[in-house]
């Protein structure tokens, strides 16, 4: 069976994440940026536009004021008025020309004088402005006319464009200005356009005048927002680097400190740093390696070995001892499977197990795979399930149990004597072995009670069929004393520590 465990958040995802954390401040600074952005180029349209405004009322104030004074004289003899007329053109800063008309018909100019030249109210917008592209004095030169009638009689005074087109360019400045009269426009280089003003795409603001039949609209063209953001915000932009920068390595070591025990253990299962030490397990009259233990230690790439009661428990609390395990048999059934054919009689080989391997059936599974990895009769496998950690008699943990035993595998009480398991639960669980604990054999000679609890062990397992297995052999006396009371299998520092791989299949090759 594969080794599934749950997949680790991958570096990739984390290399997002900071990235994420880290773009987070600048695209929404940025939004916001190109908002104030846009805001500041719309009031200065609006301010460029109304400025605009003002001055095109001021101009033509000072021309419609010219053509008033001389409307009274429509009709009379040009050569009586032409003087009144030329006057006017002297006298106001921005009349080029004057003209009086009568019966539709320009009779007098302050120009020419006498003149005859038809004129057509509807080419003036709401009969009062023309923004013309010159006339025949001065061709392809913009001229604003202003009409003026009353009755038959009228006056037409004209504008300069020049004078236009300076305010445009003026005041425009950085901003596109254009002035329109009615289908007429004019744009900052003094040409007059026909047809419908072009839209300005950025910031556009149009304002007509309330006074007279014109009006001016302002804005930018395409890419103004970016290149004035690029213009006057290089300060803002660094900063908002500078928070990105500081928001994705808050965001680094936000994802680096969920790096719980749990989430180091995983990463430590992908990387293979958990791996199997063998301690070698001894008949108790020959001391011959009968088998051995499989004790699992990690191989912490800062720490160093680590011992197994720092890491166990939590990796019991996670859930990940199960495919810590599972990866221990793996690694266990590829090192020893190879030495299998050299085993005369069955070779013990004990795992431990905790009560969270009980919850279903996988383990079968994995026993299986385990027991097909060596040559068939070659090893017993044990399992050893502490006594600290009673199993909840269930239907799984019962279907579980005997799969197990109709697979072979032999069941083992560790630790026993420190628990509190019953008879029943030996029978329940078709116990093999009985492991005792290290403690007793520890007392050995020294302390009475123990001695007695231990004497009263041995003499169960006998009554009860099971095998024994004394743990924490140090001393010969120890030694001497489980041999005289006939105890199967020993376990201790007095015949070998728990040791690599290859020193343990060195050794084997010895024993
Ligand atoms: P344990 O199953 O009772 O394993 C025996 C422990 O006693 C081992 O400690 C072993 O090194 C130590 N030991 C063996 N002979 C002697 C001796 O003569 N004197 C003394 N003082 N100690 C001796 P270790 O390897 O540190 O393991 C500690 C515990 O961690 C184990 O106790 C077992 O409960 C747990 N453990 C180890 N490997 C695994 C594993 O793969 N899965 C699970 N669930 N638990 C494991
Ligand atoms: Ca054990
Ligand atoms: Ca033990």
């Amino acid at each position: 069976m594969p080794l599934t465990v749950r997949p680790r958040r991958k570096r990739s995802i984390r290399i997002v994440v900071t990235l994420l954390c880290g773009m987070l401040p600048i695209v929404f600074g940025s939004v916001i940026l190109y908002l104030q952005a846009e805001r500041t180029l719309q009031h200065s349209t609006r301010q460029t536009a109304e400025e605009a405004l003002r001055q095109f009322d001021l101009m033509l104030d000072n021309t419609a004021q010219a053509a008033r004074e001389l409307l009274p004289l429509a009709g009379k003899d040009c050569e009586e008025v032409k003087l009144a007329l030329r006057e006017q053109v002297t006298r106001r800063p921005f009349v080029r020309s004057t003209n009086l008309v009568w019966d539709n018909n320009l009779y007098c100019s302050s120009l020419f004088g006498p003149f005859k030249e038809a004129v057509n109210a509807g080419d003036y917008h709401e009969g009062k402005l023309w923004l013309m592209n010159g006339n025949p004095v001065t061709p392809n030169t913009a001229l604003l006319v202003y009409r003026l009638s009353d009755g038959r009689g009228g006056a037409l005074t004209t504008l300069d464009g020049y004078h236009l087109s300076n305010i445009l360019r003026l005041i425009g400045r950085e901003t596109l200005l254009l002035l329109q009269v009615g289908d007429n426009w004019l744009s900052a280089d003094g040409k007059v356009h026909q047809g419908a003003l072009p839209a300005l795409p950025v910031a556009q603001s149009m304002l007509q005048s309330n006074r007279y039949a014109f009006s001016v609209s302002a804005g930018f063209p395409q890419g103004e927002t970016w290149r004035y953001m690029a213009d006057a915000y290089p300060p803002l932009f660094s900063l908002l680097i500078f928070f990105g920068v500081v928001s994705g390595a808050i965001g680094h070591i936000v994802q680096k400190r969920s790096t719980s025990p749990s989430h180091e253990m995983l990463r430590a299962l992908e990387a293979g740093e958990f791996i199997p030490y063998f301690q070698p397990v001894v008949h108790g009259d020959s001391k011959q390696w009968s088998g051995t233990e499989v004790l699992m230690r990690w191989n912490h790439p800062k720490e160093g070995l680590v011992r197994p009661d720092l890491f166990i428990p939590f990796a019991e609390h996670s859930g990940l001892i199960v495919p810590m395990t599972r990866a221990l048999m793996q690694q266990t059934a590829a090192l020893l499977g190879p030495q299998s054919a050299g085993f005369a009689t069955p070779f013990h080989i004990g795992i431990n197990i905790t009560a969270s391997h009980c919850h279903d059936l996988e383990l079968v599974e994995d026993c299986r795979e385990f027991l097909a990895a060596f040559m068939p009769g070659s090893i017993s496998l044990v399992l050893e399930l502490t006594e600290r950690e009673l199993i909840e008699p269930t239907d799984i943990t019962r279907q579980l149990f005997e799969q197990l035993h109709s697979l072979g595998v032999k069941i083992a009480i560790d630790d026993f004597g420190t628990g509190h398991s019953s008879l029943g639960y030996l029978r329940k669980f078709n116990v093999d072995f009985l492991k005792i604990d290290q403690s007793f054999v520890a007392m050995i000679g020294i302390d009475a009670l123990s001695r007695h609890i231990l004497d009263t062990i041995i003499e169960l397992s006998a009554k009860l069929d099971l095998g024994i297995v004394a743990e924490g052999v140090e001393t010969q006396a120890q030694a001497e004393y489980l041999t005289a009371h006939h105890v199967n299998f020993m376990q201790g520092y007095l015949f070998g520590k728990p040791m690599p791989a290859a020193d343990f299949i060195n050794a084997l090759s010895h024993h």
